[in-house]
């Protein structure tokens, strides 16, 4: 009896260090997490059914500025793999959250640290010095990439590439996905830029200038930001001067991302013969219906389409 009670818990020892010791990818998936839903719709895409996924900001929280709470720490805790937007976007909380987390397969330089940015080429980025007086600025250029479609299908192969290293039983799987991934939004760009051709004026006017990889993949005309500097919210006189621009560049269409109050947009609005305000989510999950990074950018056309309607 005694003898069959110690075999028991034998067993038990010798089951629990075979566990311990085999690679955590054999017995769970992945665990990733996402600084922002832009990021993780990107990882989702790729990763499917084959990782657990997490988000730290929600799509409809502005992504500059996070609270950057405990909870958040005990997520990256666990983490095997966390994925930043980088290019600054999220240095104001990330970087605090990763000190907090006390996961050394998360830091900067380790697999199980990937930055986004460092595979982009980034727009604007500023010249000369960069002063306090120049608002809230992104030193190694414009953070908002995500909204670049085509940035996002190369960006495709990275993740899969690095969600590969981590779990080499499902990389076949990833680089796959990868390839259709890039094959869809090659297929709908050419839906998305013909309809971008259609439209009869092309001028927008945007809140900030998280617009900025979109306008420019799609040839739309940016003529000027409500924000006077990024980060530092419409004044008055800023309003006056967007109002005089829009009317001399004859510019219809005003973009307002749906974290931002869009009042002064509507007062710009009210000035302006035949402006229109379209408050739009520029985010994955930042409204209902923008499940995808492809739903974003079609939500993004449709409001262009809606103000060139008579
Ligand atoms: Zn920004």
């Amino acid at each position: 009896m005694k003898l069959a009670r110690l075999i028991r818990i034998l067993n038990l020892v010798i089951w629990s260090l075979v566990i311990g010791s085999l690679p955590s990818s054999a017995w769970a998936k992945l665990k990733v997490v996402t600084s922002t839903t832009d990021v993780a719709g990107l990882v989702r895409a790729i990763g499917a059914d084959d990782i657990q996924l997490e988000s730290i900001a929600r799509g409809t929280q502005d992504p500059h500025y996070i609270e950057a709470k405990p909870s958040y720490m005990t997520k990256l805790a666990h983490a095997d793999l966390l994925v930043a937007n980088g290019l600054g976007l999220e240095v104001g909380w990330l970087p605090s959250l990763i000190r907090g987390a006390r996961n050394p397969k998360l830091n900067p330089g380790q697999k199980g640290y990937l930055e986004l940015g460092e595979s982009v080429a980034p727009l604007d980025i500023p010249q000369g010095t960069i002063t306090r007086a120049m608002g809230d600025i992104h030193p190694e250029g414009n953070p908002h990439f995500t909204l670049d479609p085509e940035r996002m299908a190369e960006l495709a192969k990275v993740v899969a590439k690095r969600l590969g290293e981590l779990d080499t039983s499902a990389a076949p799987r990833f680089s796959e996905r990868a390839e259709s991934f890039a094959k869809s939004t090659a297929q709908r760009m050419k839906d998305w830029k013909a309809r971008v051709d259609r439209l009869p004026n092309k001028k927008v006017v945007t809140y900030h200038n998280s617009l900025l990889y979109f306008t420019t993949r799609f040839g739309l005309q940016p003529v000027g930001v409500l924000e006077p500097k990024p980060g530092i919210p419409p004044s008055a006189q800023h309003a006056l001067d967007i109002i005089a621009t829009m009317k001399r560049e004859n510019a219809k269409a005003i973009l307002v991302d749906n974290y931002f109050d869009p009042k002064i947009a509507h007062h710009v609005e009210r000035n302006v013969p035949g402006a229109k305000v379209q408050v739009v989510g520029i985010a994955v999950e930042s409204a209902p219906g923008l499940p995808t990074l492809a739903d974003v950018t079609e939500g993004l056309i449709q409001a262009l389409e809606r103000v060139a309607r008579p």
